[in-house]
């Protein structure tokens, strides 16, 4: 048997769908484990919506998922804008063979025709015409009487009545190729042997059955993966839901973590969800891919990413938030990042980012000449009636103990019970003072980072202190 070959064929739109990304995954899972070919042909045919570096968005977010143009299962990319002739050529023949014939009806002639019958679409009206090919004569396929059986490995046998398909367009009035058509020729040109695709093109795969039939060939494997829905069950779309695989990318998604949670959407990797690639890709099976929809939620992705967050190395953590944090130096200029104390609070930062973008800012009250004050955290700071004596008190124990995290609880434990109070508690405005919030990484782990000139500071010029009188 000839290895199998697998391919996705994304229209370029100037983004990468994560559906997209889904299926390409499985293509890909099975491509290396059946060592067989991962084909890109992109589909960039619509001349008005076909720029260059859409098609560089597509490898580079193939790369991004671990699928990468110089790998060798890898093949292409192809561009179908460069096989116009091909499929015409292909669409001739059926032509010669009788397996398709021109039409030279508006879709105004069909609409008053169809209404005249009383039937809804085409009748096939020029069938037997016996019309040649001509300017502004479309060329439509001879749905043969009978059933099309598209046997699918996600949705088994489907069967549909060639009774409800209609002649369908092969080449338009301008001689140029409908998509059915020309997906057809490139994936027989390119001897694909499995189409693994989206749902939504079941409706197309018996005419392209028919297609692959009438110009002798025998059909390859289907397989029509789920629709991704949101949390209302609509199908996920560019205008209601962030459906960008890049957008995730840039916002400090791990590849990792994507590449697994929508490794299933639609397929189980078994009981434990979180696995490496080399796992899944050893036991994904499309015979194991549920039929119904699945849903895309963010709430389970952002899990995802934080279990991979927290199972980094607190030196790969920081390495990979590099972008972020040079993104962050570009935005604050004139301070100073501190890539040592980053590391530091790296463990606690871990704990509580779900995605890279948010590890500046969990920090960054140690980088910056004065922490950013919020009017809620100032509030809280504020909001016992022991807080100015608390942060006077602290104070004067913080100028004298030893300067470790250790030594500075057990400076502030004590005072804490004097006022009657649990230690978070008591430390709200000694927190908002050093962080300028209320919630935030260890406190005495930063204090220690920050230095005892520098707390001490802080300590003293935490806004609304005046009113400690
Ligand atoms: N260009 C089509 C799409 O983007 C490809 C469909 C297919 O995979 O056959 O949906």
């Amino acid at each position: 048997m000839n290895a199998p070959r697998f391919r996705i064929a994304p229209s370029p739109t100037g983004f990468f769908h994560v559906g997209g990304a889904r299926t390409a995954l499985y293509n890909w899972a099975l491509a290396k484990r059946l060592g067989g070919t991962f084909v890109l042909r992109i589909e960039d045919t619509d001349a008005e919506r076909n720029r260059p570096e859409w098609n560089q968005g597509i490898i580079d977010a193939l790369a991004w998922i671990g699928i990468h143009a110089d790998d060798p299962t890898f093949e292409g990319p192809y561009f179908q804008s460069s096989y116009a002739e091909q499929h015409v050529a292909e669409a001739r023949r059926l032509f010669d063979t009788g397996a398709a014939y021109y039409c030279d009806m508006t879709p105004d002639d069909i609409q008053a025709r169809a209404k005249a019958e009383g039937v809804t679409g085409y009748g096939g009206w020029s069938r037997d015409r016996g019309l040649g090919p001509a300017a502004g004569r479309v060329l439509r396929f001879r749905v043969p009487p009978g059933a099309t059986v598209v046997r699918d490995l996600v949705r088994g046998d489907v069967t549909f009545d060639n009774a409800t398909i209609e002649d369908f367009v092969l080449l338009r009035g301008n001689g140029s190729p409908m998509f059915l058509l020309a997906n057809v020729v490139d994936d027989m040109s390119m001897r694909i042997s499995h189409v693994i695709r989206a749902e939504e093109h079941l409706p197309n795969t018996p005419k392209q059955q028919m297609l692959w039939e009438a110009l002798g060939h025998e059909p390859p494997v289907w397989a029509h993966v789920p629709l991704l829905v949101n949390e209302q069950r609509k199908k996920i779309s560019k205008r209601r839901d962030k459906v960008a695989l890049e957008s995730y990318r840039d916002e400090g998604y791990l590849a990792e973590a994507m590449i697994n949670y929508l490794m299933t959407l639609g397929w189980s990797p078994g009981e434990q969800e979180i696995q490496p690639w080399s796992a899944m890709q050893d036991t994904f099976a499309l015979e194991d891919v549920a039929k119904s929809p699945a849903f895309f939620d963010l709430k389970k992705l952002a899990a995802f990413n934080g279990e991979y967050i927290r199972a980094m190395t607190p030196e790969q953590f920081v390495a990979a938030a590099e972008p972020w944090v040079a993104q962050w130096r570009e935005a604050h200029p004139g301070h100073v990042w501190n890539q040592v104390w980053f590391l530091a609070m790296a463990p606690f930062v871990q704990q509580r980012a779900t995605v890279l973008s948010e590890a500046p800012g969990v920090v960054d009250f140690l980088m910056l000449a004065e922490p950013q004050f919020d009017e809620p955290s100032l509030a809280k700071a504020w909001a016992t009636d022991d807080a100015a004596e608390v942060l006077a008190e602290t104070i004067a124990a913080f100028e004298r103990c030893d300067w470790t995290r250790d030594a500075m609880k057990e400076a502030f434990d004590p005072i804490a019970d004097a006022h009657g109070m649990k230690p978070g508690k008591a430390q709200a405005p000694i927190r908002v003072a050093i962080t300028g919030r209320t919630v935030g990484p260890p406190l005495y782990e930063a204090m220690e980072l920050l230095g005892r000139d520098e707390t001490l500071r802080r300590l003293r010029s935490i806004p609304g202190s005046v009113h400690t009188g």
